[in-house]
């Protein structure tokens, strides 16, 4: 188990992937294909090569004893300007995994992906390479998108050797493993661990959403001449609701398993300043791990604004922008991460998942758990990305020993 050499080779690829303004592994460019290259190399110096799968996602396959198959891995795309840790450090730690397991033949079979753009950061799909895998991509939906320089989607996948048409055909991989458990590790890039003084974290699964615009429609009328009873003001109704959501989201909130809600736009019309605004438009973006909770919170949400537009004497409207269900994590997997970080750390802090995991993706198709690596000042898509060293090495120890947990439980009958 050698978590300095993870770290020598993150410190590696961030001399050759990265400049002063950060990480520069843009999905399906230049350096992005250079850092695959430069990954081949290492995999080549276990004896091992890579197959990539029809949606670009490169796979390591190390055979067991077994076809039981445990999966390792995240991705080394990064966004413009990125950080050093997001993606490569989950692929980095898969390949010590592999490193450690190669030395006489492993009772179950080991497999490391990376998976192919799942930043989304050029072409606005996230999680493109791992849904394709899951089968959860509708193709349809990405083959008009285009880069800010009106690059074709499909051509920059063309240019990576990728069909787009035959990017399904990528789940032909989980269908044919064996698949009994997949493992990633990732930054935080949040501020949880860091509030807690804690090196790593047990994830728990990543959370639900429910995105939906609300449009108040009340009268707009003279600032001066109106008086207040007389009133039909929509940025009052809409502003009393965002405070009772955030109330809303307290009271569902549970140690450990936060709950979140976000007003993120506010629109008002006519916009002027002497005029008592007629129509505000809010976004309401809310996030929970617990299916009945974010149900629960989208239905007092409700409740919140028809009592608001029913004070201000205004109506509301609302308009579905997405959602995605949560998607929590396998719990015989989290008891093994769990027993792992105590065992590296002392205590196993357990939390949620704000951001959409390529992990996410798997959740259907077998069991799933990752594990967090603490983030400084919560930063993360930035070149200020960091984890201190001693926290770094720590959780890629944690990470290893989960993988050798898991093989161990996936070995026995
Ligand atoms: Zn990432």
């Amino acid at each position: 188990m050698n978590a300095q050499r993870v770290i020598g080779d993150l410190r590696e690829l961030q001399a050759r992937t990265g400049t002063v303004d950060g990480a520069q592994r843009l999905a399906w460019g230049p350096v992005w294909r250079d850092a695959r290259e430069w990954f081949r190399g290492k995999v080549a110096e276990l004896g091992l090569g890579i197959d990539t799968d029809s949606a670009g996602n490169n796979w390591v396959t190390l055979p067991g004893a077994s076809s039981k198959t445990v999966i390792v891995g995240s991705h080394l795309d990064s966004v413009p300007n990125g950080g050093w840790l997001d993606g490569c450090l989950g692929v980095l730690a898969a390949l010590e995994a592999l490193r450690m397991h190669a030395a006489a033949k492993p009772p179950v079979t080991l497999k490391l992906v990376d998976w192919a753009d799942e930043e989304g950061a050029r072409f606005g799909r996230s999680l493109l390479g791992s849904s394709a895998a899951a089968g959860s991509l509708k193709v349809d939906e990405i083959r008009e998108l285009t880069d800010r320089t009106g690059v074709r989607l499909v051509d920059a996948l063309a240019e990576n050797g990728v069909a787009i048409d035959r990017m399904l055909d990528a789940a032909r991989e989980l269908k044919t493993t064996d698949a009994r458990a997949y493992l990633e590790l990732h930054i935080e890039q949040g501020p949880v661990l860091e509030s807690m003084g804690k090196s790593t974290g047990v994830v728990l699964g990543t959370f639900g959403v429910e995105r939906h615009m609300l449009r108040f429609t009340g009268q707009a009328a003279h600032s001066g001449s109106t008086p207040i009873p007389m009133r039909r003001d929509a940025f009052l109704a809409a502003a009393q609701t965002a405070l009772e959501c955030r109330e809303v989201a307290r009271r569902h909130s549970k140690p450990g398993a936060g709950v979140v809600c976000t007003v993120g736009i506010v629109n008002v019309e006519p916009k002027i300043v002497t005029a008592v605004p007629g129509v505000c438009e809010i976004s309401l973006d809310q996030r929970a791990l617990d299916p009945g909770v974010l149900a629960a919170m989208l239905r007092d949400a409700h409740e919140a604004a028809d009592r608001a537009a029913r004070d201000n004497n205004v109506s509301v409207e609302w308009r579905k922008v997405w959602n995605i269900e949560p998607r929590p994590f396998d719990p015989t997997l989290v008891r093994l991460c769990e027993d792992a970080v105590r065992e590296e750390t002392g205590e196993a802090p357990r939390l949620p998942s704000g951001p959409l995991h390529d992990a996410a993706e798997m959740v259907p198709h077998m069991p799933v758990v990752m594990m967090f690596a603490y983030s400084s000042n919560g930063l993360s898509h930035c070149k200020e990305e960091d984890t201190p060293e001693p926290y770094l090495e720590t959780t890629i120890r944690a990470y290893l020993r989960l993988v050798q947990k898991t093989v161990a439980h996936v070995t026995s009958p």
